[in-house]
């Protein structure tokens, strides 16, 4: 762990620039907005050790798979999200000098991630054997017009005129750092340049999306050379060699804008002409305009979702970088877009989606934005639904099973283990129907959109479990939980359960809907061939399915045989073996007792109805002394449970395991970019952990404590068309309606009314 940036609430501040932190500080300084996102990467070309990182949101290489024994069903490819033209790059040459960070002496350096108005600024003193020259570059990626990204690159030579060139450029000879076969995955279709316009196309191979990248630049010396390079020795590249002379004092202020479209949002023939014509669009409305109505944009976005912290400016930074990124990646826009694990900030996981984003992701999006954001997740995999179908037909069975790793709806993950073993996914995609519809009232996506996924799934655990006569019981062999450290197991007590879940919902909602709408009913049956018989299975099977459980503990067992297992905790471990996963054969990590990521526990979070409180306790005490959260998305769900069980000192430690797990680098692995899913996890530790923000039969609910450490907290939730502000004290809880119509809310269990005109305040 490293405390390498400085604290402060609103920005993540490089002061003095570390080479060998370059790819953590690259990763941590990342900037996206939905539709495209880049790394922290400098303008000027850097012969240091640097990932170049461009990414456009949906636009991916089929990378072929490695495998070393094929098995039938794994994937043919696995999706990578493309690391596309690299639009940002300004080349800087002074008195012929070239200005390369690694090779020139510099001082002064800041790098400088301002959250609050989301944009990068880095500033320098190029120190030069007989000049100095300061250097200043702002840029960002337009959160209002998302296809437009702005450069403003300024310098001053400090001591003598100067000749100055620079190449504001668009560099399409980029390469994938993780691609299997070393290929280049971008062809060109054409380049453009001229004076002060240049634009580039590409198409990605195999999967054909065109990107076009325009630039246009304006620069605030009318005495100046242009010259347009097309090359020499680069193959896709366009840019603009400016030559000038600067007097010593004078400032040159060069602004850069760019438009990035796609064949994901216009034809293939309209792309380049849709970017040249945006790019002219935002080159005459101006730097200042476009980034003033970006920041009106974020404001709105952190009026929505910020999470204020009293007395602990580091919990502070860490929360809103936490929430920063997660708005960065993904803005509810478009249906076809997802959040990757890594976001716009590192090509590994090849940015695609996992079932982190109904698990982890979608109640920050249901409680931080509209109503649509949360839809938009839901209808990505309603979309994939007939994939997910072909999928499970592909392993020989019916209904659907979800992807491990998807971005089209096909599987790409391929570890038989995982692959066909995993999947627990089904139900947290499921679930997340529920979760949606308990939370906006929209009892009409499941009537429309919400069935069809119910019932495939449904039918797939119906297919995937077989009854055991012997013990009249359903079971589901040769799984993976949620924990990875145990693969080929029999009745994972988490999927069994969240198995009969799916079924007894989806049996109560066809129910509710052949009451209210038989009419609507009927074409569904049609439609998905349900017949009576199927319906009597997935009733039988909730009610015999069998859970494995541990009587001498009275507990749930995680599977059958855990006991078996030598029993040692965590705190057995020596600190060298932590983590294991780095320090531990994989054989041993397989055989030995420790749990990954909750797993019995996920369960517990799940369906906390079924539980007492003694019977959590008896739970987590058997469990979280055997999990090394060797996830980043094990702590948070740890965390929620440990505040309801009042165990404030515990919910608090396993919170700060990932409030500052980026930008203290805690695992090391920064450098390969942010674990964006696990920052929900992060914000649901303060909002439903701290203040045990829950919705229970469409009602709002709050159970809340001040952790020691601070002074206070505040947050905003958005519920059904409102705006409810919470904050927290150490003497009290006030709730207040910002906007929309009364509500009853209840706190600790006392129900209050909540109007425009009065605030409800209760006190610890
Ligand atoms: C976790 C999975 C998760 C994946 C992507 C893995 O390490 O075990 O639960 O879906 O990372 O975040």
């Amino acid at each position: 762990m490293k405390k390498y940036f400085e604290v402060d609430e609103w920005k993540v501040i490089e002061n003095g620039f570390d080479k060998e932190y370059n790819r953590v500080t690259e990763s941590v300084m990342s900037l996206g907005n939905g539709h495209m996102g880049l790394r922290g990467n400098f303008a000027e070309s850097y012969s240091g050790d640097s990932l170049q990182g461009t990414y456009i949101a949906g636009v991916y290489y089929p990378d072929k798979t490695i495998v070393g024994w094929w098995k039938n069903g794994y994937p043919e490819y696995f999706a990578k999200i493309a690391n596309a033209t690299n639009f940002i790059a300004i080349d800087l040459r002074i008195d012929g000098q070239e200005i390369d960070l690694n090779r020139v002496e510099f001082s002064d350096f800041k790098r400088v991630l301002n959250m609050k108005e989301a944009y990068l600024e880095r500033s320098f003193t190029v120190e030069l054997e007989d000049n100095r020259v300061e250097i200043v570059e702002q840029r960002f990626l337009d959160q209002k017009n998302k296809e437009i990204a702005a450069v403003k690159y300024s310098l001053r030579p400090l001591d003598k005129k100067s000749k100055i060139v620079m190449i504001p450029n668009l560099d399409g000879d980029v390469k994938n750092e993780d691609a299997n076969y070393d290929e280049f995955f971008w062809e060109g279709l054409g380049k453009e340049n001229s004076k002060g316009k240049a634009s580039l196309t590409m198409k990605t191979r195999k999967s054909d999306f065109v990107v076009a990248a325009a630039m246009e630049w304006d620069l605030n010396k009318n005495k100046r050379e242009v010259e347009l390079l097309t090359g020499p020795g680069k193959e896709n590249y366009v840019g603009n060699k400016i030559t000038l002379k600067a007097e010593a004092g004078e400032k040159i202020e060069l602004n850069k804008y760019i438009a990035v479209c796609t064949s994901r949002d216009y034809k293939d023939d309209q792309v380049s002409k849709k970017a040249k014509n945006k790019v002219s669009e935002a080159a005459i409305r101006g730097f200042d305009e476009l980034f003033s109505e970006h920041k009106e944009a974020w404001d709105r976005i952190w009026q929505e979702s910020d999470i204020k912290i009293e007395g602990d400016p580091e919990a502070q930074q860490g929360i809103r970088f936490n929430i920063f990124h997660l708005n960065q990646t993904y803005t509810g826009h478009d249906p076809r877009l997802n959040i990757g694990p890594k976001g716009f900030t590192g090509e590994k996981y090849g940015g695609l989606t996992y079932w982190d984003t109904e698990a982890y992701c979608l109640p920050f999006y249901l409680s931080t934005h509209s109503e649509e954001v949360g839809r938009n997740l839901l209808l990505y995999r309603y979309r994939h639904l007939e994939k997910a179908v072909e999928n499970a037909d592909k392993l020989g069975l019916e209904g659907a099973l979800y992807p491990m790793v998807t971005i089209n709806g096909e599987e790409c993950h391929n570890e038989w283990e995982i692959t066909f073993e995993e999947i627990h996914r089904n139900g947290a995609i499921a679930h997340a129907i529920k979760d949606y519809v308990d939370y906006t009232g929209d009892d009409n996506y499941i009537k429309e959109y919400g069935i069809p996924v119910l019932a495939q799934i449904s039918r797939f655990w119906a297919d995937r479990a077989h009854f055991n006569p012997r013990k009249e019981k359903y079971m589901i062999l040769g799984v993976t939980g949620p924990n990875e450290y145990e693969n080929n197991v029999s009745n994972n007590w988490y999927t069994n359960r969240i198995a009969v879940w799916t079924l007894k919902y989806t049996l109560e909602n066809l129910e509710k809907i052949k009451e209210n709408d038989p009419d609507k009913y009927q074409d569904w049956i049609s439609e998905l061939g349900i017949e009576d018989s199927e319906l009597e299975l997935w009733q039988d099977m909730t009610e015999k399915m069998y859970y494995p459980y541990l009587e001498d503990f009275d507990i749930y067992a995680q599977q059958d045989g855990y006991l078996d297992k030598e029993q040692k905790l965590v705190s057995d471990l020596d600190d060298k073996d932590i983590p294991l996963h780095k320090n531990w054969s994989w054989d041993k990590i397989l055989r030995s007792p420790y749990i990954k990521q909750a797993d019995v526990m996920q369960g517990v979070y799940y369906f906390k109805e079924d539980f007492d409180q003694e019977s959590i306790a008896r739970h987590y005490d058997f469990y979280e002394p055997r999990t090394v959260h060797e996830s980043s998305l094990s702590p948070c769900i740890y965390s929620i449970l440990a505040a309801d069980l009042e165990r404030e000192e515990k919910a608090y430690q396993l919170y700060l395991r990932t409030a500052r797990l980026d930008l203290d680098n805690y695992n090391t692995d920064t450098d390969d970019g942010l674990h964006i899913t696990s920052m929900a996890g992060t914000w649901m530790s303060i909002v439903k952990g701290f203040a045990g923000f829950e919705v229970k039969d469409g009602q709002v609910q709050f159970r809340p404590f001040l952790p020691e450490a601070w002074d206070g907290f505040e947050f905003m939730i958005m519920f059904r068309g409102r705006r409810i502000k919470v904050e927290v004290d150490q003497k009290k809880a006030s709730f207040s309606l910002e906007t929309g119509e009364e509500l009853k809310i209840k706190v600790y269990d006392q129900e209050y009314q909540l109007t425009a005109a009065e605030d409800v305040t209760v006190e610890k």
